[in-house]
């Protein structure tokens, strides 16, 4: 039969999480601090404990998806973990993974930290990009990577317990550069009344095109040649910067997204060479 899952946490996430694995047919067991949000769960076939140790008890694969690595503490303090499966689904840094899986190890259990790459809708929905990185016992991943691969794609990140939690964070810290660059744009355009529905497409085609430069990135980094292949050195890059802070003045656009990364190009000109790419700026950040 399908593997007994307990699920400790029915916010947003793991309500999402929860559906899945009933609608898969495993016996599913939850609890939630709020015992409100459990009610629709135990409609659709979920057991719902009477608290954390009993869910805990339940069944050997633990999925624990709380608010922050504090909340997961307070939650399994009470628990009896001996010779659990622990999965902690829960956001945090690589470090908290790394001391909540000595802390799991401690009290008797394997541990298996993820990163959620997905928002709730994507949860159960193949074909929708969403997955989870999976970092720790890789015994434990592959003893319930079927089970774990019901409600998402799974993504092994290593035997560093950390690895999942820093996947996560990287990818999303490169969507916030993202996110602020296109800020700056869609303020830049606004002041002359372009359509911001008419420029959105050049935008999303442009960062797609731009987006595979990070292989090029990675080659460097590993060669240790950064000016390997180089397409626009940076040497020209630095001489362009002046365009943009004088069209962001033109237009009565604050430059300050854009200044840090151009004064860490200018940095590295002046330290370096100009023809290498942009990749020494990644030297500059790792001092
Ligand atoms: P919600 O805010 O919807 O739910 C938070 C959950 O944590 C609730 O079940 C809440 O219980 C519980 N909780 C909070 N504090 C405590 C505590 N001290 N003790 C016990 N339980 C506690 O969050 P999500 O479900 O959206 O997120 C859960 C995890 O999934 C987070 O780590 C989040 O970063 C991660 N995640 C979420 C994504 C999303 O888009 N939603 C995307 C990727 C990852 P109660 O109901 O009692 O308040």
């Amino acid at each position: 039969g399908k593997t007994s899952v307990t699920l400790l946490g029915l916010g947003a996430m793991g309500t999402a999480l929860a559906r899945t694995w009933l609608a898969a047919g495993h016996p599913l067991t939850v609890w939630n601090r709020t015992p409100a949000r459990s009610a629709p769960l135990a409609a659709e076939g979920a057991v719902v404990a009477g608290s954390a140790a009993a869910a805990v008890a339940a069944n050997t694969l633990v999925v624990v998806c709380l608010m922050d690595d504090a909340s997961v503490e307070e939650t399994l303090s009470g628990a009896d973990l001996t010779g659990k499966d622990v999965v902690n689904l829960t956001t945090g840094t690589p470090g908290e993974a790394r001391a909540r899986a000595a802390w799991a190890g401690g009290r008797g259990a394997r541990y298996l930290d993820g990163g959620i790459m997905a928002v709730p809708p994507m949860i159960g929905t193949p074909g929708s990009g969403g997955y989870v990185f999976y970092s720790g016992s890789r015994e434990l991943f592959e003893r319930h990577r079927e089970t774990l691969a019901v409600p998402a794609g799974t993504t092994w990140a290593g035997e560093d317990a950390g690895g999942a939690a820093l996947h996560d964070v990287a990818l999303l810290s490169a969507m916030y550069g993202m996110f602020a660059g296109a800020a700056h744009a869609f303020a830049l355009i606004r002041k002359s009344d372009v359509d911001p529905a008419a420029f959105a497409p050049h935008l999303a085609d442009w960062l797609g095109a731009m987006a595979p430069s990070v292989h090029q990135t990675a080659a460097q980094l590993r060669s240790g040649d950064y000016t390997r292949d180089v397409v626009s050195n940076l040497a020209m890059q630095v001489a362009g910067t002046p365009t943009f802070l004088r069209t962001a003045e033109e237009q009565g656009v604050s430059p300050e997204l854009l200044t840090p990364y151009f004064a860490l190009m200018r940095r590295r000109l002046a330290e370096g060479s100009g023809e290498e790419d942009l990749t020494g700026v990644i030297d500059l950040l790792a001092r």
